[in-house]
């Protein structure tokens, strides 16, 4: 325990603090692997990359995913970036805190009725400068149309729109710097490489830069009737990634996407007192359950020890939701 505070301590918090390709790779080389030893996972070698630690607001994968598309908005000088979201989405605080930072007007459309109650992630965002704009979930259901902010009734005048969740192609090539800097910077050779899968862009642009050297393996957090092998397939390809398998494990839903039962609880802060690292219970939690799940059954057959990293994909703002 002593070690996991001094590690922590040692970590110097760091900030994305400008908008360039090249501080970005800075930055993202500096994101630190943890090495977790405990016999929770039996035969496992298990790191975590701590892409949580990437910036405290624009964290995880959503910083990965946003990266070109701040960059090209820049280009484009854009002044208004427009997403949408739910009520706790990482993405849109992520946008929120970069269109701050960044000198962008942000204008997020969330899906909802009304506004009468404010969750913590968006009272945030609007703190941020984020411009709030609710509309009903049929309307919302409208978001993957390309003209879905028109739709929704904004001006879009001198604006760019980044889809739900960032997955995009900008995003995709984003979360492809992120599978190009592991094989960089990885402190063992690993074997296996396991991530939270909600849509499954994360999945597929790993596979398409990592899927030639390691397994990776992507678990799903909703119930899931092959879509996210389906989108991560669809990003692999897009980023012409080779055919390497990608593999999607689906028993790890724990009751469909953002159920949290107590066993899920009582595993999660088992786990951050184990390991001194803090997991969301919408997306790692359930990664982090998977892997023990999966651990436990291999029950260290085998006499070789599997070397897992597991992608602390960040999320940490929506553990308030939960409280
Ligand atoms: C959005 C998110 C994911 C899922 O990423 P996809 O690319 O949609 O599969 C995983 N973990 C966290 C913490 C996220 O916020």
């Amino acid at each position: 325990m002593l070690a996991v505070c001094l590690f922590l301590l040692g970590s110097k918090m760091q900030f994305l603090s400008n908008l360039d390709l090249r501080s970005f790779k800075r930055s993202i080389a500096k994101v630190p692997y943890q090495c977790v030893s405990s016999d929770v996972f039996p035969g496992v070698d298990l790191w975590v990359r701590r892409d949580d630690l990437l910036d405290p607001l624009i964290s995880g994968n959503k910083g990965y995913k946003l990266i070109f598309n701040l960059l090209e908005a820049r280009r484009q000088n854009t002044k208004t970036l427009i997403t949408c979201g739910g009520a706790w989405s990482n993405h849109i605080h992520a946008t929120a805190a970069a269109g701050q930072r960044f000198g962008f007007r942000t204008v997020g459309i969330i899906r909802g009725e009304a506004e009468s109650y404010l969750s913590a992630t968006l009272q945030d965002a609007r703190r941020m400068g984020m411009q709030l704009h609710f509309v009903s979930r049929a309307a919302y259901r409208e978001r993957h149309r390309s003209d879905f902010p028109r739709f929704a009734g904004l001006d879009v005048t001198n604006s760019c729109y980044i889809p739900e969740g960032g997955a995009n192609l900008a995003g995709a090539r984003g979360v492809g710097l992120l599978g190009a800097m592991i094989q960089q910077t990885q402190p063992i050779k690993f074997a296996e490489c396991w991530v939270a899968c909600g849509t499954g862009l994360t999945l597929g642009a790993l596979g398409a830069t990592l899927g030639q050297t390691l397994k990776v393996v992507g678990v799903s957090v909703l119930k899931d009737r092959g879509s996210v092998e389906r989108s991560a397939n669809f990003w692999r390809s897009e980023l012409d990634g080779g055919e390497s398998g990608i593999d999607v494990r689906t028993d790890y839903h724990c009751g469909g996407y953002a159920r949290y039962p107590v066993y899920l609880d009582q595993f999660r802060h088992s786990f951050q007192c184990q390991t001194g690292i803090p997991l969301d219970p919408i997306y790692t939690a359930k990664l982090a359950y998977a892997l023990q799940q999966n651990a436990i059954e291999g029950g260290g057959a085998s006499c070789r020890r599997r070397k897992v990293l597991m992608l602390h994909t960040g999320g940490l703002q929506g553990v308030r939701g939960d409280q």
